[in-house]
């Protein structure tokens, strides 16, 4: 079966009528990304940089930080790497930036705690900023904001560090910037963040442990947690369709992209680009090259009537099944 999915390698990911559908990889390691390269990534969606920063018993300088970047948008260039800035907090944290608190999931995390240390912030953007001299295929993606003012400040932030690079005479570019939605809140002002940056990307991986009040890794509540509850289906569908109106492109990069049933529903919402891991790259492929999108619109209408998430998952994995 390996050696089977091996020979899609180099083939585009198309479907039957025609219809081209972006895959990009979610990184954190050098390693993810050779895999992903050969593999047919159209790019880069999700760059976890607390990866890198976790492997440190100090935070990178910014020279250590701009190496390390630069080695990640040289190998994709010219295609875009978005690189997330810090999400720490939650269930990842720094061995020396510890973060004790009752409820981590619902506190200092993410843009949080980057806004509260904005020298953090700085020097991150800079070390991206640097790195991406004469490639210019970088994008920044903010994470876990809540409110637009926490948007803005971020923006504002970067902004800045364009600005006194090029004070100091290198001569940086403005990226392309965008944002997580995942966060429940920002779903119901897609609109408004959509109108402010230049791309969204869906973190399904929290927007359902936040819509379901489930906690994404304990094993006691495993079974509540799932990307294929109506309530997620319905908020996926409600940010594409309105961040389209608006004109702004919108990507995933959730575990949900890299599964085939995930892959397939959300490909039908109309969602830009999938981000999965470099491991199901092949398999996601595959399952695009033998269904049409026509046949996936209409199984998308048909799991969006139904109210069970069970159900809704083997209803769409047995038609995958009887297409393949
Ligand atoms: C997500 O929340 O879906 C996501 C992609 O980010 P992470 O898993 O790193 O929180
Ligand atoms: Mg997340």
């Amino acid at each position: 079966f390996a050696e089977e999915l091996e020979t899609q390698k180099d083939l585009p990911c198309i479907t039957l009528d025609g219809q081209a559908v972006v895959l990009q990889v979610n990184t954190g390691l050098l390693t993810d990304v050779y895999r992903s390269l050969d593999r047919g990534a159209e790019g880069v969606g999700l760059y976890r940089t607390e990866v890198a920063f976790m492997m440190k018993d100090r935070f990178p300088t910014e020279a250590e930080q701009t190496e390390i970047y630069r080695s990640q948008m040289e190998i994709f260039s010219p295609r875009p790497v978005t690189m997330r800035t810090l999400d720490i907090g939650g269930d990842k944290a720094l061995p020396y930036f510890p973060i004790e608190e009752e409820n981590p999931f619902l506190g200092w995390r993410g843009i949080r705690v980057t806004l509260d240390h904005p020298e953090i912030f700085l020097v991150q953007i800079r070390a991206m900023l640097r790195a991406s001299l004469g490639l210019d295929n970088l994008r920044i993606m903010l994470p876990m904001i809540s409110s637009i003012s926490e948007l803005d400040e971020a923006l504002h932030l970067i902004y800045r560090a364009v600005f006194e690079l090029q004070e100091e005479g290198i001569p940086v570019s403005m990226p392309e910037l965008g944002m997580m939605i995942e966060v429940p809140a920002t779903v119901y002002q897609t609109a408004a963040y959509a109108s402010r940056v230049d791309f969204l990307s869906v973190g399904s991986n929290d927007l359902t442990q936040y819509l379901l009040a489930v906690d994404r890794n304990n094993p006691r509540v495993a079974a509540l947690y799932s990307s294929y509850h109506p309530a997620v289906l319905q908020a996926l569908k409600y940010i594409v369709d309105t961040a389209h109106e608006v004109g702004t492109p919108v990507s995933i990069c959730g575990e949900m992209a890299g599964d085939p049933a995930g892959a397939v529903l959300l490909a039908a919402m109309g969602y830009d680009s999938l981000s999965m891991n470099s491991a199901s790259l092949l398999q996601v492929k595959s399952v695009f090259r033998e269904i049409e999108m026509s046949w996936a619109r209409d199984l998308l209408d048909e799991v969006l009537r139904l109210e069970d998430p069970m159900v809704i998952k083997s209803t769409i994995d047995l038609a995958l099944r009887d297409a393949n």
